[in-house]
């Protein structure tokens, strides 16, 4: 069996070891520390002006904190994105809230807008709005935005997945009240796990920060007036994420070039489309994903088998949570007749080896293989 190539898998350099080391030498190896301020300050510098930031130890935990934040409790409705990860929603449903899904459009496969609308004439007193920028492709971020400014309701966006990714030159994360990011393994830059909560308002991530140290109060005993958590990152994990910080452009720039790569292969194919993005958005082609044409006799299944077979990882779409067996009995908005966007997407798709490290000659077996079908 040949060497495995990877989905998305971590890739590190050495600044990270680094920084460890300095944790272990000075004894922090502690939650908080130094390189927890550090890495919050840089990551803040990194996405701009006047952001703040909260180091955690999951992106879930900051979502979890971003609806609490939001007051966002017992019974109260949240819009989602139905074409998305769990974790972009489940933290809704920890605070006994009711996720309500949102279809996606077609030309950046994030939430629709038109679908947002109509969602809001049907749940006039909604709590707040989660959208994700799915696989690093910025959405449709002003206008959902401004619907939700429009209706004066708090909006989360979940950057977990599109870290760097910009829409006319601003950063994804920012356009929501609060924007949060995850650095699990397999993210675009990785501290094996850990998740950090941005926002333009200090007071926002100053109690975020107080929530996720157990809501412990200032005195000199142990004072609680609120329930916190335990969701603060550790200074050990925030010393791999500076060093990753440091090549996080660079890992764009690798990632952008395997969607290229890939877009350039399957071009005289016009059965294949690879995932689309908006004309002013620079995503971070964290994972580089096609479908297939519904009418082609080539499904995704066939193609994700050949790879299993060569022991190459791939991934299907996300599963629409609007199909998840657990959110069955959630209701779910669309505006197209017949299939949803989100079930099309799901159906035609499949997510290809986005690996940074893989080499040329593993770019050409992936690509043979899928070519291989349509010959
Ligand atoms: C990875 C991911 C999360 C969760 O982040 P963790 O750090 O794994 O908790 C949330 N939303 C999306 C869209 C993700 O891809």
């Amino acid at each position: 069996m040949r060497d495995r190539i990877y989905l998305s898998s971590p890739t590190m350099h050495g600044e990270e070891l680094q920084y460890i080391h300095e944790a272990f030498d000075t004894n922090w190896v502690a939650p908080l520390g130094p390189n927890v301020d550090a890495f919050e300050k840089e990551f803040a510098a990194y996405l701009g002006e006047g952001v703040h930031t909260a180091a955690l130890s999951a992106g879930s935990a900051a979502i979890h904190l971003a609806m609490i934040l939001n007051g966002v409790g017992r019974d109260d409705i949240v819009f989602g994105s139905d074409l998305t990860f769990a974790a972009t929603v489940n933290p809704i449903t920890y605070l006994g809230a009711k996720p309500v899904f949102i279809d996606s459009e077609r030309e950046s496969w994030n939430m629709d807008p038109e679908a947002l609308k109509k969602a809001f004439t049907l749940y006039p007193n909604v709590k707040a709005v989660i959208y994700a920028n799915l696989y690093g492709t910025p959405a449709k971020l002003d206008e959902i935005s401004a619907i939700c400014r429009e209706h004066q309701v708090p909006f989360i966006e979940d950057a977990a997945e599109s870290l760097g990714a910009t829409l006319h030159g601003k950063q994804t994360g920012l356009f929501g009240d609060i924007g949060i990011y995850s650095f699990n393994g397999n993210k675009i830059i990785t501290t094996s796990g850990g998740g950090m909560l941005a926002s333009k308002d200090e007071a926002i991530t100053k109690k975020a920060t107080f929530l996720a140290t157990q809501a412990r109060e200032k005195a000199r005993h142990y004072e609680h007036k609120e329930i916190g958590f335990n969701y603060r990152m550790s200074n050990v994990v925030a010393g791999i994420g500076r060093g990753q910080l440091l090549h996080l452009d660079e890992h764009i720039a690798a990632k952008k070039k395997i969607y290229e790569q890939y877009t350039e292969a399957f071009a005289d194919i016009p059965q294949i489309h690879m995932n689309p993005y908006l004309k002013d958005s620079e995503p971070n082609f964290w994972l580089s994903c096609m479908t297939i044409d519904p009418d082609c006799k080539v499904k995704p299944l066939a193609i994700m088998e050949a790879f299993d077979a060569e022991n190459i990882e791939c991934r299907p779409i996300w599963k629409p949570m609007h199909m998840q067996p657990v959110y069955a009995e959630n209701d779910f908005v669309k505006v197209t007749d017949g299939m949803s966007v989100s079930e099309e997407v799901f159906k035609d798709g499949l997510c290809l080896p986005s690996d940074i490290k893989n080499t040329p000659e593993d770019m050409e077996r992936i690509i043979g293989i899928v070519r291989s079908f349509f010959a």
